[in-house]
Order: structure tokens, then C-alpha cells, then sequence
């Protein structure tokens, strides 16, 4: 008898990740993916050294390479003085007590990355205009309910299906994401709209009262990736919509002359309400288990979602490997190797931004603190992230 599909809901980095790791462990796998088309948003993203780690561990490394680019620095100044408050190197050097260095990257590019490397493998199958709606259990697996009426059986289904996750929905039940009052607008510039004083080739983070930007290169360095960020009370949820430049000039009124003339190289932000939720223990049940935003959503504030949603996926086959008969045992032993991790992580990222939009006397002691540290001491705190998982020992 031929073992049904692992089916995932959702073909976003963590959908395909999980795809490609199982199609090579010998699975079919299913991809169904709402959207009419696989894709990403045009948007940069940060790799710790963790991610990259696991980069290697599937041979990724030379196609990320290829698109990815590599700053110098991560370096903090004041928005409103423009004063440094902390530059930690991440060159190779710097960072080669892990062994891998710390990137950014085009968010369409790490997409297409697994895209490609899952479309070499016959065993998966992509289906767009594929959404989700609940599943069944069954005899020895599980039935998936589509919004158009099909019903597709799997011997496993995985909710990569994000934020508002609806497999999330059947297993966790915890209603809608947390709001948190923090909205971020993003903008791409190709690199010859950004005038060379106002250039940097590191990861800038301008911090101020309830606000950040955040800017660096992409793509080589052929494109240069903004993200601003404020607190406002004005949206309630949603994703990719369009911002209103207005509002966020009113926002960066106190910002330094350099910020204000970077944010107005922009005539058109991409928006985003930015949510998430409680760290839980379980989200499995039987047959079916979460991965990346839909187990763990995080605010964006340690750059880590989607090298979460990566690890998850390596831990997810390991734990299959390990027990490859017992499914519903292995997806039990990779939610307990991954939730106190992605649980830290989803709490660190809330206290990373209120460092970043500290305010007052907040804001006094951040600055002195970092300005006396030194710049080894930029990564005490984030350590036991970067250091990372050993791919092939994950539960240790
Ligand atoms: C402003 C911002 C900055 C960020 N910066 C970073 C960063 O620097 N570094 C980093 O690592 N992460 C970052 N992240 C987080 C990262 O974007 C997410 O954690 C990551 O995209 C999660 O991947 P995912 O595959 O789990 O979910 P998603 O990317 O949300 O993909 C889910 C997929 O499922 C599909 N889907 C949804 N519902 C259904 C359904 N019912 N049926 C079928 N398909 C469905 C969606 O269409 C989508 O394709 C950032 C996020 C934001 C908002």
C-alpha cells in the first residue's frame, strides 16, 4: 500500500522548508497554498548565524550566497541626535565563533531559493488556490478541508499557514493575534535612488520614543531595504496594505535631519499591523502539528520568524527520521525540542523592542550601557540564538 502525502498548509518559507526536508527523507509531500501564485513580498529580512547553519546543513549555502548580502555591522544610533549607541561587527571574523556569518536577504529571493530546490524533487506537489480550512482525523491520518469543497487525505498534516493560522485555530484555539500597537512600513529603493551620504553599508537601527527605522543593502547590494516603525492605536490588523506617508512624517517629526531625508526618498510604504501571540507548549494533535508563524508568531524586533520557521523544519525531520513510524510520537518530540526556544524568543523580541523605543531615563540607561560595553559584548545577549541547533542532534 503506498503511504499517503504529508500534507502542508501553506507554501510561504516555512511551508516549503518543512516540504523540502521531508520530500528528502523519502515522504510525498502536498503544498497547498491559498494564494494564486507562490510567492513573497518584496521586503528584506535578517539571518542570524543560526539560520545560516542550517543553510549548510541542507546545502543551501551557495544559493543563498548568491543573493544574499553580507553588512559589516549592526549598529544603533539615537533618531532624534543621530548619536552611535552601539556598532557590533558581524563580519566573518567577527562572528567566527559560530562558524557562519550574519546576513540579509530579499525576502522574495530566500523564497525562491526553496522554491527551486523543492521543485527538483518530483515527490512534491505544489497546489496554489489551495485554502485550508480544518481538518479531520483518520485512520492512521488525517482528511484536510479546502475552502472550495475538496478534501484531501494525508497520513500528516503541518500548519505552515501563518499568523492567522486556521490549522492553529483547530489544535490551539486562542482566537485572533495579539494586536501590539506597532506598525511597520517597508520600502525597497533601488540602490541608485539612495544619494551616497545617506548610504551605509551596515544593519542601521535609528531608535527613538516609540519609533525605530531600520535600514541596510540587499541583493548584493543592489537594493537598499527601509523599515520604519511607530506605535499607533489607529489599526486594528491586517497585512501588506499601504501606509499613509502623513501619518508617518507626523511620527519621525523629532527624528535627526538624516532620518527625516531618508523617509522622504519614499513616496510609496507597503504597511503591516504588527501581531503575536502567547508562547504555548502544545500545538500538536494526533496526526497534525505547527510550524513557523503558526506555532510561534514573534514580533520582528530579534529578526528571527523565518530562521525560526527554518529550524523548525530541520526538527521536524529529525524527529520523523528518528521515529518514522510513530508520527504523532515524533511530532510530539519536535514541539518539545522547539517551544521553550521559540517561546524565548517570542518574549526576548517584545523586551528588544522597548529597548528600541525606549524613552526617558529608559532611554538614558540604554544608551550608556551599550556605549560602555564593548563590542564583543554585543552578542552575550543573543548567544544562545546564534549559536543555534545542531541540525542533526536537535533534541539536545
Ligand atoms: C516587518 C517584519 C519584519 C520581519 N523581519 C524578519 C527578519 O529580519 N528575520 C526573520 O527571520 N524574520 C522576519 N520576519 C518574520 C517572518 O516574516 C515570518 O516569521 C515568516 O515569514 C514566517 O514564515 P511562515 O512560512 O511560517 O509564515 P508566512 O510567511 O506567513 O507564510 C504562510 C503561508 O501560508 C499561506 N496561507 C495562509 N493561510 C492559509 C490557508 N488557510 N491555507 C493555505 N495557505 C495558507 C499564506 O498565503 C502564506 O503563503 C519579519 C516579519 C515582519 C512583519
Amino acid at each position: 500500500m503506498v503511504a499517503l502525502p504529508f500534507i502542508v498548509a501553506g507554501g510561504g518559507i516555512g511551508g516549503l522548508a518543512v516540504a523540502l526536508v521531508l520530500a528528502r527523507q523519502g515522504h510525498a509531500v502536498q503544498v497547498l497554498e491559498q494564494a494564486d501564485a507562490l510567492g513573497e513580498i518584496g521586503a528584506g529580512i535578517q539571518l542570524g548565524p543560526n539560520v545560516f547553519r542550517i543553510f549548510e546543513h541542507l546545502g543551501l549555502t551557495e544559493p543563498i550566497r548568491r543573493v544574499a548580502y553580507f553588512p559589516p555591522n549592526l549598529v544603533m544610533r539615537d533618531v532624534r541626535t543621530g548619536e552611535l549607541v552601539v556598532r557590533t561587527a558581524v563580519g566573518e571574523q567577527a562572528l567566527a565563533a559560530y562558524g557562519q556569518p550574519y546576513g540579509v536577504i530579499y525576502r522574495a529571493d530566500l523564497h525562491q531559493v526553496f522554491l527551486d530546490a523543492c521543485r527538483e524533487l518530483p515527490a512534491i506537489a505544489l497546489h496554489v488556490k489551495s485554502k485550508v480550512t480544518g481538518f479531520a482525523p483518520r485512520e492512521g491520518g488525517v482528511e484536510v478541508q479546502l475552502a472550495d469543497g475538496r478534501r484531501v487525505q494525508g497520513s500528516a498534516l503541518i500548519g505552515a499557514d501563518g499568523l492567522w493560522s486556521r490549522v492553529r485555530e483547530q489544535i490551539v484555539g486562542d482566537g485572533k493575534p495579539r494586536v501590539s500597537g506597532h506598525i511597520a512600513y517597508r520600502a525597497v529603493l533601488p540602490m541608485q535612488d539612495v544619494p551616497p551620504h545617506l548610504y551605509s553599508p551596515d544593519v542601521t537601527l535609528w531608535g527613538g520614543e516609540k519609533t525605530h527605522l531600520v535600514h541596510y543593502p540587499l541583493r548584493r547590494g543592489e537594493l537598499f531595504n527601509l523599515v520604519a516603525v511607530f506605535h499607533s492605536d489607529r489599526y486594528e490588523e491586517g497585512w501588506n496594505t499601504f501606509g499613509d506617508p502623513q501619518e508617518l512624517h507626523l511620527r519621525f517629526a523629532q527624528a535627526a535631519p538624516h532620518v527625516k531625508e531618508l523617509l522622504n526618498k519614499i513616496e510609496t510604504w507597503k504597511m503591516w499591523v504588527l501581531c503575536d501571540r502567547e508562547p504555548v507548549a502544545n500545538w500538536s494533535q494526533g496526526h497534525v502539528t505547527l510550524l513557523g508563524d503558526a506555532a510561534h508568531p514573534m514580533l520582528q524586533y530579534l529578526a528571527q520568524g523565518a530562521c525560526m520557521a527554518i529550524e523548525d523544519a530541520v526538527t521536524l525531520g529529525a524527529a520523523l527520521r528518528a521515529a518514522p513510524t510513530d508520527i504523532a510520537g515524533a511530532f510530539r518530540t519536535y514541539q518539545q525540542a522547539r517551544y521553550l526556544r521559540t517561546g524565548r524568543v517570542q518574549l526576548t523580541a517584545r523586551f528588544y523592542g522597548e529597548i528600541y523605543h525606549a524613552s526617558g531615563v529608559m532611554r538614558e540607561l540604554r544608551n550608556r550601557m551599550f556605549q560602555s560595553g564593548s563590542e564583543a559584548a554585543g552578542f552575550i545577549g543573543t548567544h544562545w540564538l546564534y549559536q543555534g541547533i545542531d541540525p542533526d542532534r536537535p533534541f539536545d
